[in-house]
């Protein structure tokens, strides 16, 4: 699902990001991506996202090769995945119901097949009775679930959730754990992205952990001689 080739990163001034990142991440895996500040979690997450381009190396999503990818077709990778942002980034003018929505309007789906999956996304996350209320009329952590429920509309065969502890209580953030690991049960892949150790630990999952730029540890490295198609684009 999400291959590293020896991916080196380095941004203008001489900042070097990530350095010879290898790693594989397979279809349905958990994974916890655990690193200090400026260890190089951001722009892992930005070379996945095709935010950022590795300076050398290969990122491969699903066969595709990000580095030859073209421009127009980013937006069909992005809809691939579904992130949930540390700052949730949800629209204050619109209702919960709207803020997911409008992530389906934007790609043009039919109204009829919104009414039917948004309100299924916002049971799926525990939300249903909150669906009419402005993002500051719910708590933080209602309003991280409406961040995952809006990364879910599209059915994406991954979650990238970025420091999902950042902006909650403990309490709610093992909540978040639990949905993110019942997602993966249905076989969706899911990346946390955290610099808690404890959070990291506590869930038995696999460790990639970060350190300036290099993978440092991780705990079950997927192997990496079966080779992966890598798709026509
Ligand atoms: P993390 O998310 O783990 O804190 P980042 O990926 O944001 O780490 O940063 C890794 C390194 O790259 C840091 O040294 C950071 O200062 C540098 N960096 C990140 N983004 C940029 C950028 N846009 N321009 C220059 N340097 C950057």
């Amino acid at each position: 699902m999400i291959v590293f080739e020896d991916v080196t990163k380095d941004y203008k001034g001489g900042n070097h990001a990530l350095k010879h990142v290898n790693l594989r991440i397979r279809k349905g895996d958990f994974v916890f991506v655990l690193g200090h500040s400026g260890a190089g979690k951001s722009t892992f997450i930005k070379l996945i996202l095709r935010e950022e381009q590795a300076t050398s190396g290969r990122v491969l999503v699903d066969g595709l090769d990000l580095s030859v990818m073209k421009k127009r077709k980013v937006p069909y990778l992005r809809r691939r995945m579904g992130v949930v942002f540390q700052d949730f980034r949800l629209i204050p003018t619109m209702s919960v119901y709207e803020n997911v929505a409008f992530a389906m309007r934007v790609t043009n789906i039919a109204e009829d097949k919104i009414k039917k999956r948004v309100p299924y996304v916002l049971g799926l996350v525990g939300l249903a009775d909150k669906a009419d209320r402005l993002p500051d009329e719910i708590s933080g952590g209602e309003q991280q679930r409406a961040a995952l429920a809006r990364a879910l509309v599209h059915s994406p065969q991954l979650i990238i959730a970025d420091e999902p502890t950042g902006n909650i209580d403990p309490k709610l953030s093992v909540e978040m754990m639990e949905l993110l690991k019942a997602i993966n049960s249905v076989g969706i892949t899911v990346v946390v992205v955290t610099h808690e150790v404890a959070l990291a630990k506590r869930f038995g999952k696999r460790i990639i952990t970060l350190d300036h730029g290099v993978v440092a540890s991780d705990t079950a490295p997927a192997p990496m001689e079966d080779d992966e198609e890598v798709a026509a684009q």
